[in-house]
């Protein structure tokens, strides 16, 4: 372990410049090369830059409560630049009120340098932890929350900036009932030049059948039915993982995280699938931002590879049994109906991607033609199935091959039983999407003028198709 000196300052204190030092990106160097974001841009900003204020306006009236009690803040790094992670640490300290964290527990999995944690201990109310080898998000994440001595444990990412009155609200849903797990509004820092963003508060957490992250976007019922009280805390299927807030002992009982689970991804899923299950509920508080740079590649690696994160389950199942939780279903049916649940008819199911476009109903009906559009993941018209009957679904329409010659249109009709103008199956590894009676292949090549065809199979792009998921390989 390191020895430094201890002399504790101020976060207004701490040498900036000096922690930063030799860690700048030298001229020449690739400024994305080391985070996966730009850390010239990073580094350029003061430690306690100013962000706007993205609350609703009813927050900044609000008054919150104060007789709350302190949180312990767990970060979880490995290798993440300094300024950003400083940033983090900072604006912990200026956007709380001091008496409501008790300490910030930075966890540093095996960063390459154990300076960039270890020099950050001089901070006040900062404790720093090393992990001796690459544990992952999840294990560092519940080394932290073993380490914290306050009743309340707040997770955030070692790239966030914490908004105006950030916590309080957070803190606020815990202390009335601490099996409410909740997370701030997620704003975005840009990766590309650190602007700090307001996030849409008409979102929520969900996931598609490939069991990814992703935002859904309020349908339009939710969103009237918020009118009347628009910072009302929204239920979400889902938290996007990296930033919430728990009550200690709750997080325990419920069996923390799985701690066969490496290095990142699916533990959000994971812990919100339990948490709801188990008998808590998830919520976003619109009047908590916290901005998070999200980024398109992980800056890290994935020791021993991506593929041998999965381990068996069997004790969680245990766990889930003992603590007497309600099966899958019940979530499904209850905590997120908006979800498809593809049907046991379903080979392939989801949007039909090509590119950034998808194939699209265009919000036609029957005998509307079909085209594509860039791919919103939101299901809706985007949405698809290939049953084993060989027939492409959209609810009860199905793709149809008007005639059986090469630049056919290909229109939207009820579905019908042994219609050989409807009868579809994937060849070239699931690439391709051809008509069984004439041997042509779907083909977007006109799509903007009239509509997609059928076209003879070849190599083109515009006649690559593949589903979000594919349950029979
Ligand atoms: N992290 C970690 N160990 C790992 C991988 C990630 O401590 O092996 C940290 C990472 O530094 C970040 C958090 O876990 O603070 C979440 O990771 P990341 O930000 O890459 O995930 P994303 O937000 O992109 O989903
Ligand atoms: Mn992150």
């Amino acid at each position: 372990s390191l020895t430094i000196p201890m002399a504790v300052v101020r976060w207004q204190d701490f040498d900036q410049d000096l922690y930063l030092g030799a860690t700048a990106v030298r001229p020449g160097q690739d400024p994305y090369a080391r985070n996966k974001f730009n850390q010239v841009e990073s580094d350029k900003l003061r430690m306690d830059r100013s962000v706007p204020d993205t609350r609703h306006d009813h927050c900044r009236h609000k008054q919150w409560r104060t007789d709350l009690s302190a949180s312990s803040v767990v970060i979880t790094f490995h290798n993440e630049a300094r300024s950003a992670l400083l940033r983090t640490v900072v604006s912990v300290l200026k956007k709380s009120p001091p008496h409501l964290v008790k300490e910030i527990i930075l966890v540093d999995d095996y960063s390459d340098n154990p300076e960039d944690g270890a020099l950050l201990g001089k901070i006040e109310k900062v404790r720093v932890l090393r992990n001796d080898r690459r544990e992952g998000l999840m294990r560092s994440r519940v080394r932290g929350a073993d380490a914290a001595t306050a009743s309340v444990l707040t997770f955030l990412d070692s790239h966030c900036e914490c908004n105006e009155h950030w916590l309080e609200p957070l803190l606020e849903r815990v202390a009335e009932d601490k099996t409410r797990v909740v997370s701030p509004i997620i704003d975005v820092i840009n990766m590309d030049n650190f602007q700090y963003v307001g996030a849409s508060a008409d979102l929520k957490g969900g996931f598609d059948w490939n069991l990814v992250f992703k935002w859904d976007y309020m349908t339009l019922e939710q969103r009237r039915a918020r009118q009347g009280n628009p910072i009302a805390p929204i239920k979400t299927p889902m938290i996007a993982g990296g930033l919430f807030v728990m009550d200690k002992n709750y997080f325990e009982e419920l069996g923390k995280y799985d701690m066969m689970m490496d290095v990142w991804g699916g533990e959000n899923l994971e812990i919100s699938f339990r948490v709801w299950q188990c008998g808590g509920s998830l919520e976003i508080i619109p009047c908590s931002r916290v901005g998070h740079v999200f980024r398109k590649q992980h800056p890290y690696t994935f020791p021993g590879g991506s593929g041998t994160v999965f381990a068996s389950i069997q004790s969680r199942l245990e766990m889930k049994k003992r603590l007497g939780c309600k099966p899958f279903k019940w979530y499904l049916e209850n905590v997120y109906p908006e979800l498809r649940v593809p049907d046991h008819q379903d080979i392939a199911f989801g949007a039909l991607q090509q590119g950034q476009n998808c194939l699209d109903t265009l919000g036609h009906f029957a005998d509307g033609v079909v085209g594509v559009y860039e791919c919103h993941n939101a299901g809706g018209n985007q949405e698809w199935a290939l049953t084993k009957d060989k027939s492409v679904k959209h609810m009860d329409l199905c793709l149809t091959v008007v005639d059986r010659t090469a630049g056919s249109q290909i229109k939207l009709q009820g579905c019908r039983e042994n219609d050989s103008r409807q009868k579809w199956e994937q060849i070239d590894n699931n690439s391709k999407l051809r008509h069984v009676g004439s041997n042509l292949c779907l083909d977007s090549w006109s799509a903007r003028n009239g509509g997609l065809t059928v076209e003879v199979c070849s190599p083109s792009l515009t006649q690559q198709w593949k589903f979000t998921l594919n349950l029979q390989q």
